[in-house]
């Protein structure tokens, strides 16, 4: 027989906003393979840890599969016809204000498109948000007040081309990993270009940093308004670029004169000479770029900050030229999509403007819609607090998982909980969320969806499917239309592809647009299904063909902005957000993304790999802040805050701001049995923004004082875990899961088999040592370990690679059974540490015994173990290692 040749898709990374570009291969048998698009001008073929794990996370496990209403399975046409009626029933008794969508960054634009068509232009509300809310909103409103648009000025390759990059509020590293490996490749080759990272904790990204500023949470206004002051009395400003294509220069420099030098290093925690050696280098460099993502986004005064930035670059007139600008890297990969379709609730489609009636009205005649909103929606934490309080009626969650990522989210989940109407869209059965929908419609994922994303520099790529649809999932710009059909308007949405949807995008960005609007992409008005399929990655504007080659397009260099006046605003900011912390609260939490996980974990939590790197959620604390509170390494800690409570390990670093702890955003309820930090951030938001204040939350720690712990391997996920603290994670061959009680444990055997895989004919051992107050328990089903369970009064020490590694071995002969139960590794096995590597599997102790051997840069541990020479995401992590151990040494 013949066989099947691999069919190759070139799709795109679901994950962040630098949006690289993946070669799909699926193979005769069905198996998928994952790499880099060498042609793709995000990536070259890089691929980050949680990119190259991507085949991993395509199984159907979890999926939904089927429409449920009411949590009976149901028909497409049964489901479709509630939620439209519902909805079209809810407007006609209480309006359209009565009615929301809260969607995602996670849509293609496609998607987006519709539903932000359907809510705007047929309903005629904008309740419509998106959780980019909680990404980038500070970012556009800043872009807004000063280009006049949303517009990002600059391209990936500036961060390459220039000889200062300074990350401001970024783990680039973590976050957007393939963009910080560009960075750090770029400063490899060239060792003059310098690398500043302003950020309260010293993350990985800043060992490629020449300086590390640990700036006060917040501090960032003071900052970039002393460095506009600064920049004035150096001689440092283009006079010219400020007079021609700006206004507003004299009242932010006045604002920039609030603080003297004493000042401003009060307010941002830093001392005067590091501030002044920041300021003198930014002074005299002409290309600079200036990177900036959620630590300045997410916060209260999130647009200042952004202001505060671009106020510098306006007034050097460093933009839009190579190697120049300020540039905001989006966290989601379709974050921008979700600008450009106007998925926000404050925004038009194609980046017009819906506080402007002209452009309402041209809209609406492009829609031939029956009305248009003609007012601002409620931005996301808005609309939760009008569905606590019964003002939204009908609500409808499209690809994401707001009871876990949104501020007060005990307080979400019980609106959500009491709304008399909840339609929840996504690729997942069971989430925190999904679990209160009435109507539950199952969607595409990466891998099945076919449209088209924008990441961070404008790049429009196409996600392309190949696999197909499993059960009854269809894509969500299906399930929007056939709603919107069905509620009346099936002219409007009679696309049969999403090609189509595609075209109408790009010819609403070009309508009218005399040259005034930034997006347009009018080249693609005419596109068919076939130009559609063959669509390579572009960089907008694209209005007349030959501006959609791999060029990089930037924006203002001339001036040119999108304002009446075409002039670029300046904007006077003086604001700093205020001190949180106080009494019972007297420590700063900050919270963000871990390197190997994404979101809520509903997709990377799937990958054994991605869950080796951190199982558990944790709190990074500094060392003199944890003895103070006595807290050590690897306890348990309880964190509060006037919200509420979670319970997390301890992670001492010095990396840590003494007075901040951070504990990461992914742990939801469904891996934890209490990790989930959303449920203490208070719904604080920028006033112009509208983003929440992710990162300055008033929190108390103290250690939670278990009676006993346990650690337990198993091959099946246990349907409930009876235990205090809880956290499970993937793993070769099942699950691992560490647990404790905060009282004694009456009966272990009872825990036992509550956790362990329960099978006919299994074989059980134990071991109990009363003096030591210790317990085991190994279940076999012949030669296959089921589970291991081990239970003490003290923290439980087997080694974790090693238990885990158990459940993939054959246990014929006694001898072997008996080890598992003894908890130690036999003589030869080694305890690898930590996973640092995860796509090779290499832990901190190997590394480490790597460096002891005489490896001494990261490419000697790669020869040595292979560590970090496939996506190379750990790199930072294994220099770190190799730091602290020639530290050490030199001791
Ligand atoms: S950096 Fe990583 S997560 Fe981000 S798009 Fe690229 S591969 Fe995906």
């Amino acid at each position: 027989m013949e066989e099947t040749a691999p069919t190759i898709t070139k799709t795109t990374c679901p994950y962040c906003g630098v949006g690289c570009g993946v070669l799909a291969t699926v193979a005769a048998d069905g198996s998928v393979a994952v790499r880099g698009d060498p042609d793709h001008p995000a990536n070259f073929g890089r691929l980050c840890s949680k990119g190259s794990a991507l085949a991993e996370t395509i199984d159907l496990d979890g999926r939904l599969l089927h429409p449920e209403i009411d949590g009976r399975r149901a028909g497409w046409d049964e489901a479709l016809d509630r939620v439209a009626e519902t909805f079209s029933r809810t407007i006609a008794e209480h309006g359209p204000g009565s009615v929301a969508f809260y969607v995602s960054g996670q849509l293609l634009n496609e998607d987006y498109y519709v539903a932000n068509k359907l809510m705007k232009g047929f309903i005629g509300t904008a309740n419509i948000d998106t959780n980019s809310r909680l990404c980038m909103a500070s970012s556009v409103a800043g872009h807004r007040r000063a280009f006049g648009a949303d517009t990002v000025p600059g391209s990936y390759r500036d961060l390459e081309l220039a000889d200062l990059v300074v990350l401001v509020g970024s783990n680039l590293a973590w976050c957007h990993p393939v963009l910080y490996q560009r960075l750090a490749a770029a400063k490899a080759e060239r060792p003059e270009m310098k690398v500043i990272v302003v950020d309260p904790r010293r993350t990985m990204t800043a060992d490629i940093a020449d300086q590390h500023l640990a700036i006060a949470p917040d501090g960032d206004v003071a900052l970039f308004n002393g460095l506009l002051a600064h920049l004035a009395e150096a001689g440092a400003l283009d006079e010219n670029y400020i007079a021609e294509h700006t206004t507003g220069f004299a009242e932010a420099l006045a604002a920039a004169w609030r603080l003297d030098m004493d000042g401003t290093a009060a307010e941002t925690g830093l001392d005067r000479a590091s501030i002044a050696e920041f300021y003198r280098l930014f002074a005299t460099t002409e290309k600079v770029v200036t990177v900036y993502s959620q630590g300045v986004n997410q916060s209260s005064v999130g647009t200042d900050k952004v202001s505060a930035i671009i106020n510098c670059h306006l007034a050097t007139g460093r933009i839009g030229r190579p190697g120049m600008g300020p540039f905001s890297v989006t966290g989601q990969p379709n974050a921008m999509g979700g600008r450009e379709v106007g998925g926000l609730a404050n925004m038009l489609a194609a980046h017009m403007d819906i506080d402007n009636a002209a452009h309402r009205e041209r809209v609406q005649r492009f829609w031939g819609s029956p009305v248009i909103a003609s007012a601002q929606g409620l931005k996301a934490v808005d609309m939760f607090r009008a569905v606590a309080d019964g003002r939204i009626k009908a609500l409808w969650i499209m690809a994401t998982n707001p009871v876990d990522s949104m501020p007060d989210g005990d307080m979400v989940e019980t609106a959500i909980r009491a709304c008399p109407f909840v339609v929840v869209s996504d690729v997942l059965g069971a989430t925190d969320t999904v679990r209160h929908a009435h109507v539950k419609l199952p969607a595409a994922a990466w891998g099945e969806k076919d449209g088209t994303v924008t990441n961070s520099e404008r790049r429009m790529s196409r996600q392309r499917p190949f696999l197909p649809l499993p059960g009854e999932a269809k894509p969500d710009w299906w399930i929007v239309t056939e709603v919107a059909r069905r509620m009346g308007f099936a002219e409007a949405f009679s696309y049969a592809s999403p090609a189509e949807i595609f075209a109408e995008h790009a010819a609403l960005s070009a309508f009218e647009n005399d040259g005034t609007r930034d997006f347009d992409i009018g080249t693609h008005a005419g596109i068919d299904a076939a130009g559609f399929d063959a669509l390579a990655p572009f960089q907008w504007p694209a209005r007349r063909a030959g501006e959609t080659s791999a060029d990089d397009i930037r924006f203002f260099a001339e001036g040119g902005f999108f304002t009446p006046d075409r002039k670029a605003r300046l904007v006077p900011v003086t604001t700093t957000a205020p001190a949180r912390v106080g009494e019972g609260f007297p420590l700063v939490l900050n919270t963000g993304r871990v390197r190997d996980q994404w979101h809520t974990m509903t997709r990377t939590g799937k990958s054994r790999r991605l869950s080796q790197h951190l199982a558990e959620p944790f709190v990074e604390i500094h060392p003199a802040d944890a003895a103070k509170y006595g807290i050590a390494d690897a306890d348990l800690v309880r964190v509060t805050s006037a919200r509420g409570a979670i319970v997390v390990r301890a992670l001492l670093t010095s990396r840590q701001r003494e007075g901040s702890v951070f504990v990461p955003m992914h742990w939801t309820d469904q891996f934890a049995a209490d990790g989930r930090v959303d449920r203490l951030v208070p719904p604080l938001t920028d006033p112009t923004s509208g983003q929440p204040a992710l990162k300055h939350v008033a929190v108390r720690i103290a250690r939670f004082a278990a009676a006993a712990y346990g650690f337990a391997v198993l091959t099946e996920k246990p349907e409930h875990i009876a235990a205090d603290y809880w956290a499970i994670a993937r793993c070769e061959g099942g699950w691992r899961v560490e647990l404790a009680f905060a009282a004694p444990v009456a009966d272990w055997s009872a825990v036992a088999d509550a956790v362990l895989p329960a099978a006919t004919g299994t074989e059980t051992l134990s071991f109990q040592d009363a003096v030591a107050a210790r317990r085991r328990f190994a279940r076999f089903a012949g030669e296959r370990l089921l589970g291991a369970l081990y239970l003490a009064a003290e923290p439980v020490a087997v080694p974790r690679d090693w238990a885990v590694e158990q459940l993939s071995q054959a246990h014929a002969d006694q001898r072997a059974r008996l080890a598992i139960l003894a908890g130690r590794p036999g003589k030869g096995s080694e305890d690898k540490g930590a996973i640092v590597c995860s796509c090779f599997g290499v832990g901190a102790r190997q590394i480490a015994g790597a460096v002891v051997a005489g490896c001494h840069t990261v490419e000697a541990v790669g020869e040595a173990l292979q560590a970090g020479t496939n996506c190379g995401s750990c790199r930072a992590e294994i220099r770190s290692i190799i730091h602290a151990h020639r530290l050490q040494a030199a001791e």
